[in-house]
């Protein structure tokens, strides 16, 4: 390719980031502009943030279930020597943690030879991108290559606007100082389980609020079940088939009214209820981009947009909207736009992990779409009770479950419910990547005892002998 080519890109997050690494690893002049701070929402607002708070609360968890290990933790009695989170702390560790996080992404970037502009870009017709930079100047540059990385914020109910005290979003509740007395969380998908079962292990009184019929409807069912019977257990209660019409500020609390008239007291209510994707008014259908339901843009497995030239990547495009997804859409963007060899997005391959208590980790094909009969597949599913090593930890719930093909053997997908199921999942993961047999799965060592063990043992016992 003649001269240089030089790549705008719109974002800060891992869609934008991640991609201007590869830029530049490739050779181009790349420019990241950026409205928010480095790192992007995953890193200052959503996926850091509420992972270094369950961390916190997986300590909660734990200690909890201590006593039946022999380990005495203080008199439930005494508040002195009770364990208990004090959310100053923990909110203020999380702050801390992002913002190092963030400086990071910075450093590395400049160490690349990444410019970076703070400021909010838009694109002009003709390969140019304008940045309305945040010490108030103006500067337009031409481009070769755009990325599109804006990401998404938190939707809004009209009848429910949060207003950042007892009303809020996700990327509000860090700045608590206190544990909220009775939380109300409104939405039971990911975002909403993760932090209904985050603070009811910090201490908190927790309402889920779930307009479906059970939680995480979008997971294995089996997994949720798990969950369900563990937030049950708890003490946290699921309200299901019950959409929330309100939320209203009441005395020193909240009002939540559902559809049907039923009313839920907190004195909080965190608002779980999807994204929407930061699209509008930044040029894209002047330039040609096409946006497609709900906003998002629209992408090929090469993160190609309908405009020649411009690529988008991550939570705007509403494809699977994860991190780890978004950074491989940006890099896949830079591979393809810049020449290197590149493989489209195999979204079978995604590992997906809902950080609960217990999690719920996925990849490769879902029970769902083996009863759909999307995929023919052999099925086993044991539970986590029967391991050694659980039964050593106290560990009484979960499973795991392995999916392969009835001919081959191969490995297609599976599940696993665990403490730290994010862990157990990468053999699986492997295994799907590397289309390996059942077979090949049992055959490699684990230790003993061990939880992965029951990976090898599920896979030993979808040997066919026939
Ligand atoms: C509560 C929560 C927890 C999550 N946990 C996980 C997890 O554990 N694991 C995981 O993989 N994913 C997780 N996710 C999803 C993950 O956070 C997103 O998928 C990820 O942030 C998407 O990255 P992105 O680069 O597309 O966008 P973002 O991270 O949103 O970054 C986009 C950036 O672009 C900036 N921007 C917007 N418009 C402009 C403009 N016009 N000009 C310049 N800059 C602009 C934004 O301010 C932002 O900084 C979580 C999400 C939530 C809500």
């Amino acid at each position: 390719m003649p001269g240089v080519t030089r790549v705008a890109i719109l974002g800060g997050g891992p869609g934008g980031y991640e991609a201007a690494l590869v830029a530049a690893q490739l050779g181009g002049e790349v420019t990241v502009v950026d409205s928010d701070g480095l790192g992007g929402s995953a890193v200052l607002t959503d996926c850091v943030p509420s992972k270094t708070l369950v961390a916190t609360a997986e300590v909660m968890t734990e200690t909890g279930a201590a006593a039946e290990l022999g380990v005495v933790v203080g008199e439930a009695t005494d508040p002195e020597t009770v364990v208990h989170a004090r959310l100053d702390l923990v909110n203020a560790r999380v702050k801390a943690l992002a913002e190092a996080q963030s400086r990071d992404i910075a450093s590395r970037l400049d160490r690349e030879g990444v410019r970076v502009l703070r400021g909010t870009g838009r694109l002009v017709p003709d390969d140019r991108v304008a940045v309305d930079l945040a010490d108030g100047g103006h500067e337009e540059l031409a481009t070769d290559v755009t990325l599109v990385a804006t990401g998404a914020r938190p939707r809004e109910l009209p009848d429910a606007l949060p207003d950042g005290e007892r009303i809020l979003t996700w990327t509000q509740v860090y700045d608590l100082a206190e544990l909220p007395g009775r939380l109300v969380v409104v939405g039971s998908g990911v975002t909403g389980a993760e932090f209904a079962s985050a603070y009811d292990a910090l201490g908190s009184d927790v309402v889920l609020v779930s307009s479906r019929d059970r939680v995480l409807p979008g997971e294995d069912a089996d997994a949720a079940h798990v969950l369900e019977e563990v937030f049950a257990r708890r003490g946290l209660s699921v309200l299901s088939r019950s959409r929330a019409a309100s939320v209203a500020r009441k005395d020193d609390g909240v009002l939540v009214t559902l559809e049907d008239g039923r009313t839920v007291e907190g004195t909080h209510c965190l608002l779980a209820v999807g994204s929407v994707p930061n699209t509008e008014d930044i040029g894209l259908e002047e330039c040609g981009v096409r946006l497609g339901r709900g906003g998002f843009v629209e992408v090929d497995r090469v993160s190609r947009t309908t405009a020649r030239g411009i690529y988008a990547a991550g939570d705007c495009t509403g494809v699977n909207m994860l991190a780890s997804v978004a950074a491989m859409q940006g890099r896949i963007a830079m591979w393809h736009s810049l020449g290197d060899a590149v493989a489209p997005l195999d979204q079978k391959a995604v590992a997906a992990n809902v950080f609960t208590s217990p999690e719920i980790a996925t990849v490769g094909w879902s029970q769902a779409a083996v009863d759909a009969g999307e995929i023919e597949a052999r099925t086993v599913k044991l539970p986590l009770a029967t391991n050694a090593r659980a039964k050593m930890q106290g560990i009484h719930d979960g499973f795991v479950k392995l999916f392969c093909r009835p001919g081959t053997g191969i490995v297609v997908g599976g599940v696993v419910v665990a403490p730290r199921a994010s862990e157990l999942i990468h053999p699986i993961s492997l295994a799907v990547d590397g289309r390996l047999t059942v077979d090949q799965v049992a055959h490699a060592f684990t230790v003993y005892p061990s939880l992965s063990g029951s990976v090898a043992e599920a896979a030993r016992q979808l040997h066919r002998v026939d």
